[in-house]
């Protein structure tokens, strides 16, 4: 057996498409374009590249981007005064400030700055909290994207086993919240996990969020399985995912790296920022179909 490779570039390429018709009508219906501010604080060569991406891709669906690039010194204060300044202006939908963060400044404060209304990352504890209790926020770009992959791939999930491996803020914590939401049975694995093998072997869907190239063996996968890669892993060979590419032979569905997950989190992205324009203009929008 091999795996049907999900090509996520293209599902998000779809989805920027669906997202920059919503911002014509978003345009149309309130005279002004959708916003998104990027902020970054220090030189970090590959936060910058991420910066510049979202930058391009914001821009390409039709919506106005407002890039913030502050010095690796920046006070903690001047940072806390600019997500401020961003809060109460109307031109700005969604704000995003880019992590990690230099380690003067502390991550939990300018999170928990952000209003949780424009928060289009999904990192404030209240978009956890909605989350968490069934409540409309917004949803981390990441896991977001992986559950569409899902969903596209899967259909109905309702009673399958669920295995997120990793259980980061960022990833691991918010993937395991939407798969209880679609009625799968979850289980979290991490660092501390015992017999991690037999623990996956039991997967109908492993979502793998590590942070280690090629760490989930085939012999771990259940035949037919769903497999989605989050990794993203610098090796001399290139970027890598954390699950081990032969794991195609077994599985029944797989996310490549690259090209799989990572495509779908910028694309994401767009889509909070449009859902969020649409909810404070009151523009309608059919936030499933999204
Ligand atoms: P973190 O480092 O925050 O979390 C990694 C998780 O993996 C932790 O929960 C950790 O457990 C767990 N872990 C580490 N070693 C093991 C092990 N031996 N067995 C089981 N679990 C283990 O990473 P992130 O969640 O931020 O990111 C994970 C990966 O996803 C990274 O490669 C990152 O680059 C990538 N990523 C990709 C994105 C994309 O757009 N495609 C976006 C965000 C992240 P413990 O909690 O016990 O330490």
């Amino acid at each position: 057996m091999s795996a049907e490779i999900i090509d996520g570039k293209a599902f998000a390429a779809g989805l920027r498409a669906r997202v920059g018709e919503q911002a014509a009508r978003f345009n149309a219906a309130s005279g002004r374009q959708a916003g998104l501010a990027v902020v970054l604080v220090g030189a970090d060569a590959a936060s910058s590249v991420y910066v510049k991406s979202k930058g391009k891709a914001t821009v390409a669906a039709g919506m106005a981007s407002f890039e913030h690039r502050l010095p690796a010194d920046t006070s903690q204060d001047d940072l806390v005064a600019l997500v401020d300044r961003l809060n109460a202006d109307a031109a700005v939908d969604g704000i995003l400030v880019q992590l990690p963060l230099p380690s003067h400044i502390d991550e939990r404060v300018i999170i928990t700055r952000i209003d949780p209304d424009k928060d289009v990352d999904g990192f404030h504890p209240v978009n956890a909290g909605r989350l968490a209790t069934g409540l409309h926020g917004f949803v981390p770009c990441t896991p977001l994207g992986c559950l569409m992959l899902l969903k596209h791939v899967r259909g109905d999930m309702s009673g399958l086993d669920a295995v997120v491996i990793g259980r980061s803020n960022i990833v691991g914590k918010p993937m395991a919240q939407l798969l209880i939401a679609q009625s799968c049975t979850v289980t979290v694995a991490h660092s501390r996990t015992r017999d991690l093998p037999d623990v996956v072997r039991r997967a109908d869907i492993v979502v793998a969020a590590v942070g280690r190239a090629g760490f989930v063996k085939p012999d771990w996968i259940k035949p037919g399985a769903t497999l989605i890669d989050v990794g993203i892993n610098r090796t001399d060979a290139g970027l890598v995912g954390d699950i081990d590419p032969v794991c195609a032979e077994v599985a029944g569905a797989m996310t490549p790296v690259p090209g799989g997950v990572g495509p779908m989190t910028i694309a994401c992205l767009l889509r909070n920022t449009i859902v969020s324009a649409c909810r404070r203009e009151g523009v309608p929008l059919d936030e499933a179909a999204i």
